[in-house]
């Protein structure tokens, strides 16, 4: 990778995701996030150690049916390949989008396979990734050159570069990197005139688009969302 990946989940996500309590959409970006970031793979492998000795120095109880489901649940998460078991589909490792292919991280390959109908726009499209949980969690493909209309969050939005770069009025972000925005924070993603880009982008509510006409904006949010 030519660029050193420097927006990382932060120790608080690693450890939730670590211990299982993150939803599934979050975890999701989290656990792309680790196949693509050698520095939190590392971390991660620490805290799951850190977890599983702190199981095994507790007490074995009389009863011990909670430490047997504490250890499986550690040790489901531990394995992260365990996410990748196909199901009907096999999983997708290439995805292909205006006349581009792109290499899926591994936690993302399964619903690769069964992502839904490219939805262009200009020079954006998205297709949603069939997770079936509360957030929308979609593969957003930017074409060089083009931005992304100003917008704020209603709620949580995640975005993971998978391949190429954005920048916004915070910064330039290359694959690995994961943004993370609440709905204090406005931005202008856009890609720059050499490089288009894709991402994995996870919303627990619609953008709010904050310049044109209403008119104009609100087909715009139901395409993003
Ligand atoms: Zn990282």
């Amino acid at each position: 990778m030519a660029h050193a990946i420097k927006f990382h989940p932060g120790m608080s996500l690693l450890e939730q995701f670590a211990e299982g309590c993150l939803s599934a959409d979050v975890a999701l970006a989290v656990a792309a996030h680790i196949d693509l970031c050698p520095h939190c793979q590392q971390l991660h492998n620490d805290v799951t150690a850190d977890l599983a000795s702190q199981v095994l120095l507790q007490p074995v109880k009389a009863d011990n049916t909670d430490w047997n489901a504490m250890l499986s649940n550690i040790v489901a998460n531990t394995d992260m390949s365990q996410q990748d078991k196909p199901q009907a589909e096999r999983p997708q490792q290439l995805i292909e989008v205006s006349q581009r292919q792109f290499e899926l991280p591994r936690a993302l390959r399964r619903l690769g396979a069964n992502h839904g109908k490219w939805l262009h726009l200009g020079g954006i499209a998205t297709a949603k990734l069939p997770t079936g949980n509360d957030h929308h969690v979609s593969l957003l493909y930017i074409s060089k050159d083009t931005e992304v209309p100003q917008h704020t969050h209603l709620g949580l939005e995640m975005t993971l570069v998978l391949a190429g770069k954005i920048v916004d009025e915070n910064g330039e972000y290359h694959a690995g990197d994961l943004l993370i925005n609440s709905p204090d924070d406005t931005h202008t993603p856009r890609t720059m005139a050499d490089e288009d880009c894709l991402c994995l982008s996870v919303l627990s509510a619609p953008l709010h688009f904050k310049k044109g006409l209403t008119r104009l904006l609100n087909p715009l949010q139901q395409f993003f969302y």
